[in-house]
């Protein structure tokens, strides 16, 4: 049974705010008593279970001291211009430099295993704050991560079951702004983070009644949205189809260059001195009960065997020396759609994480095409345009359960083609740029499951399935407060979740 400990601090708090914006504290990220209940939990039933990591003797900062392999990344540089203010998440804007390191004095190491924007940002904010940090993934930067559009679009993205998500989601949005300043700070990266919002469209009369109830249930939960009419959709976005008959506008909504965000977190890194190293874990080691560390495997990516031709460099190198065994005081398993199974964790303690096949293309526009991101619903599949600020737009994407299966499909792709020249007729003119398949980690209820779990030391953070980039911020937080022996009451993320209605 873990503790269940008021929260220290908690900023959790109840509301959708009319800004999503850029206000730390807005927006709680559990069912709050004083909040609206999320949709599908039972009215009154049992809250969910606390999140600690203090699960174990391994969470209590223990007596075992794991030495760092290979610690060949080059050390710490001074960040180049932008303010140096903390995402106010702990308590407002401070500079980091004055900020006391919550990790710091914390023996024993942390080992994140999977190094895609989930366990990057994790690693990254846990080395910020103090904490001895190792990253191991054959291919970092590659998984979902690689194959995302980059939406940051919890309101645009609503649907009427998961109000959970959605309030995960307008949370996370609220911490991108300074989360993204952080990392260019650190990393010297511009990261693309645009803040223009989603316009949503409709075209038959059917497709225009479900956008207006939609948007009624979103002004219910207080969320920022404008309805247009066609006329004024398209004067928004000129390239828009005639068809097109009316819209929402998120305002609020965002979207960021995934590829650019796991670049900069891998530069943070190596300028924080965190090794990051290219193998596989092959197991998890247990003994008495408690992790112990992880066994390495081969340098072959987890499902394909390698890491894919044609990737941009990563600015990392391998290193090269790491043992066979990493000690490890605390890990932290986010491995994306390979999170289910793992060799040494027992059964049950892993929560079911499948993979949703998605297929994605990257088009170049010879003129500026769109200002802010375009959905709709075709063919009763929806489908989106994001536009980057090099002339690159992203369509995506399809939702496919087939396993492990990364092929690019000539029908998948015909698909996002035929349903985004719906919506703009010209895309069909553009340049083909890059096609790829990714893995979202998808869980039976949608939310991601993120904290301790049965065993201790052994935390997960996976389960983010179509918004793993718009989630990262929040993750990284939660992770940081439970290594530093927090207990978060009452999340909807609990990993336990699973084991509980499992048995
Ligand atoms: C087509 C598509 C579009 C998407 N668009 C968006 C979007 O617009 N907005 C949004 O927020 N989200 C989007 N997503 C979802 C998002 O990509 C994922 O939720 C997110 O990338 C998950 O991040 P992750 O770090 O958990 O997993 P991944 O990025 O998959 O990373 C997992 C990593 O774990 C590593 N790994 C696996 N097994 C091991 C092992 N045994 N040892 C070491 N390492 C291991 C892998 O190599 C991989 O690098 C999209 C996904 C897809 C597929």
């Amino acid at each position: 049974m873990r503790r269940v400990d008021p929260p220290d601090g908690d900023e959790f708090g109840p509301k959708f705010p009319a800004a999503a914006g850029n206000h730390p504290h807005a927006v709680s990220t559990g069912g709050s008593a004083n909040g609206p209940k999320p949709a599908g939990e039972p009215p009154g039933g049992p809250a969910p279970p606390p999140l600690s990591a203090a699960g174990g003797p391994s969470a209590s900062g223990g007596e075992r001291r794991a030495d760092p392999p290979g610690t060949d990344a080059p050390g710490p540089k001074k960040p180049a211009g932008h303010g140096s203010t903390s995402t106010g998440v702990d308590g407002g804007p401070q500079r980091a430099a004055e900020r006391p390191k919550r990790l710091a004095g914390r023996r024993g190491r942390v080992v994140v295993v999977g190094g895609g924007v989930v366990g990057l940002s994790a690693a990254w904010r846990a080395a910020r704050e103090g904490a001895a940090v190792t990253v191991i993934d054959p291919d970092p930067g590659g998984g979902a991560s690689y194959a995302a559009a980059g939406m940051l679009a919890p309101v645009s993205e609503v649907t009427y079951t998961e109000e959970s998500l959605l309030r995960l989601g307008v949370d996370s949005l609220a911490r991108w702004p300074g989360f993204a300043a952080e990392l260019t700070e650190d990393s010297g990266d511009d990261l693309d983070l645009r803040s223009a919002g989603t316009l949503d469209v409709a075209f038959g009369a059917d497709d225009l009644a479900a956008l207006g109830e939609l948007a009624e249930f979103m002004a219910k939960l207080d969320l920022p949205v404008e309805r247009l009419t066609g006329r004024e959709c398209r004067r928004l976005e000129p390239l828009l189809a005639p068809s097109v008959r009316g819209g929402i506008l998120a305002p609020g909504d965002s979207w960021v260059n995934p590829r650019r965000v796991t670049r900069a977190l891998l530069t943070a890194l190596s300028r924080l001195g965190v090794p990051v190293v290219r193998r596989r874990v092959a197991e998890v080691v247990v003994a008495g009960g408690t992790v112990q560390g992880v066994r390495l495997g081969g340098p072959g990516g987890p499902a394909s065997g390698g890491v894919r031709p044609g990737r941009a460099p990563l600015l990392l190198q391998d290193s090269g020396e790491a043992p066979e065994t990493i000690p490890a005081e605390q890990v932290v398993l986010a491995a994306g759609a390979w999170t289910g199974s793992l060799p040494g964790v027992p059964d049950g303690v892993l929560p079911p994480v499948r993979p949703v096949k998605g297929q994605i293309m990257r088009l170049r526009t010879p003129y500026p095409a769109l200002t802010r991101c375009v959905r709709g619903t075709v063919h009763g599949s929806p489908v989106y345009l994001v536009p980057r600020g090099d002339g690159e737009v992203v369509l995506g994407a399809t939702q496919e359960e087939m396993g492990f299966d990364t092929r690019v499909t000539a029908g998948g792709l015909w698909e996002i083609l035929r349903d985004a020249r719906e919506l703009v007729p010209g895309v069909t003119e553009w340049e083909v740029t890059d096609v790829v398949a990714g893995l979202r980690p998808g869980t039976p209820d949608n939310l991601p499951a993120i904290g301790p779990t049965a065993l201790p030391g052994l935390l997960v953070a996976s389960g983010h399935h179509r918004g793993g980039v718009l989630l990262a911020p929040l993750t990284a937080d939660l992770v940081v407060r439970l290594l530093a022996g927090e207990t978060i009451v009452d999340h909807p993320c609990s990993p336990s979740r699973f084991e509980e209605s499992s048995r």
